[in-house]
């Protein structure tokens, strides 16, 4: 019974229900290894792994971009191009969206 049908292997789309999430907004500095400047934090390559659905509940402008975990990355999270911050997702009942 352990066979897996190719068919159903999770997408980011499957794995994250974009339409229940609750965005928190999170320090950088607790998400990402960077270097603080005078007033911009910043990290090196780290890759966005794809396009949300929600745009940014500061600014408002451009879709949010998930990044996973990786290189530089401690938690993963949604971050804005536009004003460069970072939330965390969670789901209607407060469990975290983006897991490993
Ligand atoms: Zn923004």
């Amino acid at each position: 019974m352990n066979q897996t049908d190719p068919r159903t292997t999770p997408s980011a789309d499957q794995r994250f229900h974009p339409s229940a999430l609750y965005l928190v907004q999170l320090d950088p500095q607790s998400v990402v290894d960077g270097v603080r400047y005078d007033d911009t934090y910043l990290a090196d390559e780290i890759r966005t792994c794809g396009t949300m659905r929600e745009t940014c509940p500061v600014c408002g402008d451009g879709h949010l971009q998930l990044v996973l975990r990786q290189k530089n990355v401690r938690i993963p999270h949604l971050f804005c191009l536009e004003c460069t911050r970072c939330f965390g997702a969670f789901l209607e009942d407060g469990t975290p969206a983006l897991m490993e």
